[in-house]
């Protein structure tokens, strides 16, 4: 038994040290507001991290994608495509553009969007002469989505794409930083992210011209006159110059959270190899995400228990695991909503019934992690 009464948590903010130093200069220089020298070191640091010309940065991951379908020109009685294993935070901003969500299964080699789904959904909307607006794919857990196949699909049916990185800063795919490869893509430094700001998100785009469009749309849209002038409707969403200082610090040491929620995934996925039915979330060999969460699932049947009894036995025993995500058209405020299918069935269920979020947090101890290791072990095995 592990010498410690706390519990190990999930994920926890993990802070450099040197986020007061750029909080402090946003104070000494009075710039209390939501633009600033902080705001625009922030977004320069996003923009080279992910080799891209620029970066928008916004009060939270959900008015990126916000302001993302609405630079998509998304409105009301429109479509758009969604990945259903998500944070309902992914589809909220269609809602709120009167948009009706349709929602697309994973599948199993990378449990994100399955492209076989995709392709249904996209070849009914053809016929219904109602193709989407936006296709938004989530790369879930940090973990990449098929994008050749999703790309390729978008392009045939002429739809742009939203990469919701949300959880993927940092993660590539055949060496192209996740949300790069689309034609926006949207980033969050929420609290429980590989990086925070306690509050925040980014937007990238392959046009850049979109970002200072994003700008725009985040302050009002004001327009530039010596009166206040406003053709079209705006949204406060620009991030907090003190907030931008804490982001600037997390950057600088990116790297070294993603190897190291990296090296905890593999430590798991070797210390677990031998529980009967246990899979670790499978990655694909030309994506290396950065495994934000450690995720596994198992056969109910085999082991004799469902997630929410290991969830309760782990509590127990100390130690914090979740759920994985319940998929969106299961959710009582979608019902209503499309749902295509992969060719194995319903994947997306499967996994919310069979899966489940380990300890992942960076600060974690090697004689942490190798007590969770033993604890899940033993209530999978009995
Ligand atoms: C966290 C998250 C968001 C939203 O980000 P916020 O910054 O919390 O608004 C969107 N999509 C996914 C998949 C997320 O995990």
């Amino acid at each position: 038994m592990l010498k410690t009464k706390k519990m190990i948590p999930l994920a926890i903010p993990h802070m450099s040290g040197m986020e007061e130093k750029y909080i402090q200069k946003a104070f000494s220089e009075n710039w209390i507001a939501p633009l600033g020298s902080n705001v625009d070191a922030f977004e320069a640091s996003i923009a080279s991290y992910n080799r891209v010309l620029e970066s928008a940065v916004v009060s939270s991951g959900t008015a990126a994608i916000h302001l993302a379908l609405q630079l998509l020109g998304v409105g009301a009685g429109d479509t758009v495509f969604c990945s259903t294993f998500t944070f309902v935070a992914s589809i909220n901003p269609a809602l709120y553009l009167g948009a009706e969500p349709v929602f697309i299964d994973s599948e199993q080699e990378t449990w994100c969007m399955s492209p076989f789904a995709l392709k249904k959904a996209l070849e009914d909307a053809r016929k219904k002469k109602q193709l989407p607006k936006a296709i938004i794919v989530v790369h879930i857990y940090g973990q990449s989505a098929k994008m050749d196949e999703i790309i390729a699909l978008a392009n045939e049916y002429g739809v742009p794409i939203v990469e919701d990185a949300a959880e993927a800063l940092g993660s590539t795919y055949r060496n192209a930083p996740l949300g790069t490869l689309g034609d926006l893509g949207t980033f969050s430094f929420n609290g429980n992210k590989i990086i925070t700001t306690s509050g925040g998100g980014a937007l990238v785009a392959k046009q850049a011209e979109k970002i200072a469009e994003a700008r725009f749309l985040a302050s009002q849209s004001k327009e530039d006159a010596p009166y206040y002038l406003h053709h079209q409707v705006g949204y406060n969403y620009r991030l907090s110059n003190v907030l931008a200082g804490i982001g600037i610090a997390q950057m600088d040491v990116l790297n070294d959270r993603v190897a190291k929620k990296q090296e905890i995934f593999a430590t798991y996925e070797k210390g677990l190899a031998d529980v009967p039915s246990l899979v670790m979330m499978p990655e694909l060999d030309i994506a290396k995400g950065n495994r934000w969460l450690s995720t596994m699932a198992f056969c109910v049947e085999t082991v004799g228990k469902t997630p929410e009894d290991v969830i309760k036995l782990l509590k127990a025993r100390g130690i914090d695991s979740r759920l994985l995500w319940k998929p969106m058209h299961q959710q009582p405020l979608f019902q209503d909503a499309l749902f295509y299918a992969d060719e194995a069935g319903d994947v997306a269920t499967k996994l919310f019934q069979t899966g489940l979020c380990l300890p992942s947090s960076t600060q974690m101890t090697q004689e942490e992690q190798e007590y969770v290791m033993d604890t899940v072990k033993e209530i999978l095995s009995k």
